[in-house]
């Protein structure tokens, strides 16, 4: 039976080239996503037009309700998970923080950093050998933000993915001995739909100068290093952080 990848926020951007990259591979991918149901449904059709499986499975990751419908939905469909990749995540339009109120902060923490928790914790229920499990894989995708801080921009998006540092090292540490891996990406300026619903579509034309590499990334080459991280190839790295961010 093929091994199984689900990938949270995979309708679009990074989420999507990874669904792509991991059917090439050989994944059964479990593709989740919000609101854009057409996108994720064409996603299926193009990877079982190249002979490969998916299902598209609409879950609010902040949900803890949708998440559990996601996981067992997964079970029934597709019959195992091996890797989990916590991709789904929101920022909101660019301003300082001392004009963000508590809506907004509930809004980006409950998808970025509660979500990444649920779907960790469903996850562990099948692939942690203390749960019975034949062990596996999750890769979160952080960002450089939670380096660099996203100040003047979204400080609360970018202490969410500091956040998801943190349980990426913990995690790791706890489930190391249950043949579960956890590993995170930290993508840097990729070129996808993200800016834009921060309110500067441009966003990447602006800064990319200040890139070593000289320009944005696209999603397919932050999909590479999750799928590294989800093989064999990583089988020593857990806790692990891989920057694809042009050197920034
Ligand atoms: P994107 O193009 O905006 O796509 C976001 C994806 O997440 C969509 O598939 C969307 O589903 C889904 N999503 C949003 N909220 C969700 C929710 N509550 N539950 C389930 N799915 C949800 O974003 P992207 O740039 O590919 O970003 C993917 C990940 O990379 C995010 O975690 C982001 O923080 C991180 N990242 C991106 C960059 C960058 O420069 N692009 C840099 C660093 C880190 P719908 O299509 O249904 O709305």
């Amino acid at each position: 039976m093929d091994k199984v990848m689900l990938i949270t926020g995979a309708s679009r951007g990074i989420g999507a080239a990874t669904a792509l990259l991991a059917a090439e591979r050989g994944y059964a991918v479990g593709i989740n996503y919000r609101n854009q149901r057409e996108a994720a449904e064409a996603l299926v059709r193009q990877i079982e037009s190249r002979g490969g499986r998916a299902v598209a499975i609409a879950a609010d990751v902040a949900s803890e309700e949708d998440v559990v419908r996601m996981f067992r939905e997964l079970d029934q469909t597709l019959g195992r998970l091996d890797v989990l990749v916590n991709n789904a995540g929101i920022l909101e339009t660019q301003m300082r923080v001392e004009n963000m109120d508590a809506d907004r902060l509930q809004r980006v923490l409950a998808v970025n950093v509660t979500g990444s928790f649920l779907c960790a914790r469903e996850a562990l229920k099948r692939m942690s050998t203390r749960h019975g499990g034949k062990g596996g894989s999750i890769i979160n995708v952080s960002s450089m933000a939670s380096r660099l801080g996203s100040p003047n921009e979204y400080v609360d998006y970018a202490a969410a993915k500091g956040a998801i540092d943190s349980m990426t090292i913990g995690l790791a540490k706890e489930v190391a001995a249950e043949g579960v891996r956890v590993n995170a990406v930290r993508p840097g300026l990729i070129n996808t739909e993200i800016h834009a619903s921060g309110g500067e579509p441009g966003r990447v034309e602006r800064l990319k100068s200040g890139v070593p590499l000289g320009r944005g990334g696209e999603p397919e080459e932050v999909a590479r290093a999750i799928l590294w991280l989800a093989s064999d190839e990583a089988s020593y790295t857990t806790g692990g952080f891989i920057d694809v961010s042009g050197g920034r």
